[in-house]
C-alpha cells in the first residue's frame, strides 16, 4: 500500500533521513519508535507530503505521491494535486491542531465539506456518527477549548477519519496527555486497529506498541535500524541502542 524508497531529507546541512526505503501492506499496523531527533516525525511527514524529501520517492498505491510525468518527465505534485493524497492519508498530531472557532462537529464536518464537496445533510449525518464512534457525540456542539486533551484529540481523530482516509498517520497522539486521559485515545485506536485501519504510528507507549502493532520499526540518526514483529522486537538483546532505548522509557 505504501511504499517509501530510497528516501533522505536534508535540512540544510542536517541529513535527517538517510536512504530510508520502508513498504507496508494494507490493514498493517506499523508503529515507529525511537530517541528523540531520530526522525520519527520528519519520515511520517514526508508520508502525506506535508514534508518533501530531498531526494527519493513514495508510493502509495502504486502511484508516486510526490510526482507526476510530463513527457516521461518526473515533475513535483503541487498545491491541489496533492489533495488527494492529503485526502486518502489522515494524519493525527501530538497537539490536536483542532480549529478553536468552530465546534466540535464543525470541526469534524470541515473537511467534507469544503474538500470532498458533501452536502451539510450527509457531512452531519457522518459526522455525528464518527462523534458517536470516538464517544463524543453528547459534545458536538462545544468548543474545543471546553474539552479535555484526551476528549480534543478524539475529536482530531474523528476529523481525520471523516475524509474516508486508506490509511492513518499518528504523530505522538498521548504525548501531550495527562497519563489518566491517555487510555481513552489508545482504546479509539485499538478500535481502529480491529476494524482493519492500515496505520503507522510513531510513540513511546510500548505496551500498546507491544500488543497491537504488527510491526515495529526502530529509527536511529535517521535510519531504520530495526524492522521486526513486536515479538522479535522485545526478544532481541542483540542492539546497545534499542535496548538503551527501551530502559529509557519503562
Ligand atoms: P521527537 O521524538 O523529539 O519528536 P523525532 O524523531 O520526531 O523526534 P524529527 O522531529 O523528525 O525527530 O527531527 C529529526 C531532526 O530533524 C532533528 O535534528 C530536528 O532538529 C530536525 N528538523 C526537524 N524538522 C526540521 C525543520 N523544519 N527544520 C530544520 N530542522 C528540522
Ligand atoms: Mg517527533
Amino acid at each position: 500500500m505504501l511504499k517509501t524508497l530510497h528516501i533522505n531529507k536534508y535540512f540544510g546541512e542536517d541529513h535527517v533521513l538517510k536512504d530510508i526505503n520502508f513498504e507496508m501492506d494494507a490493514g498493517e499496523i506499523v508503529v515507529i519508535v525511537g530517541p528523540s531527533g531520530s526522525g520519527k516525525s520528519t519520515f511520517l511527514r514526508t508520508m502525506n507530503v506535508l514534508e518533501r524529501p530531498t531526494s527519493g520517492d513514495i508510493l502509495f498505491m502504486d502511484e508516486s505521491i510526490l510526482y507526476k510525468k510530463i513527457n516521461e518527465k518526473k515533475v513535483h505534485k503541487k498545491g491541489k494535486e496533492l489533495t488527494p493524497t492529503r485526502t486518502e492519508i489522515g494524519m493525527v498530531f501530538q497537539s490536536f491542531n483542532l480549529f478553536p472557532h468552530k465546534t466540535v462537529l464543525q470541526n469534524v464536518v470541515e473537511g467534507p465539506l469544503f474538500v470532498r464537496k458533501y452536502e451539510k445533510e450527509q457531512a452531519t449525518k457522518e459526522g455525528e456518527s464518527l462523534l458517536e464512534k470516538v464517544g463524543l457525540l453528547e459534545k458536538k456542539n462545544q468548543y474545543p477549548d471546553a474539552l479535555s486533551g484526551g476528549q480534543q484529540q478524539r475529536v482530531a481523530i474523528a476529523r481525520a477519519l471523516a475524509m474516508n482516509p486508506k490509511l492513518m498517520l499518528f504523530d505522538e497522539p498521548t504525548s501531550a496527555l495527562d497519563p489518566e486521559l491517555i487510555g481513552e485515545v489508545l482504546n479509539v485506536i485499538k478500535k481502529l486497529a480491529k476494524e482493519g485501519m492500515t496505520m503507522v504510528i510513531v510513540t513511546h507507549e510500548m505496551n500498546f506498541a507491544r500488543n497491537l502493532a504488527d510491526r515495529i520499526i526502530f529509527m536511529d540518526q535517521g535510519k531504520i535500524v530495526r524492522n521486526a514483529s513486536p515479538k522479535e522486537f522485545f526478544n532481541s538483546t542483540e542492539n546497545k541502542r534499542i535496548n538503551q532505548f527501551l530502559a529509557n522509557i519503562d
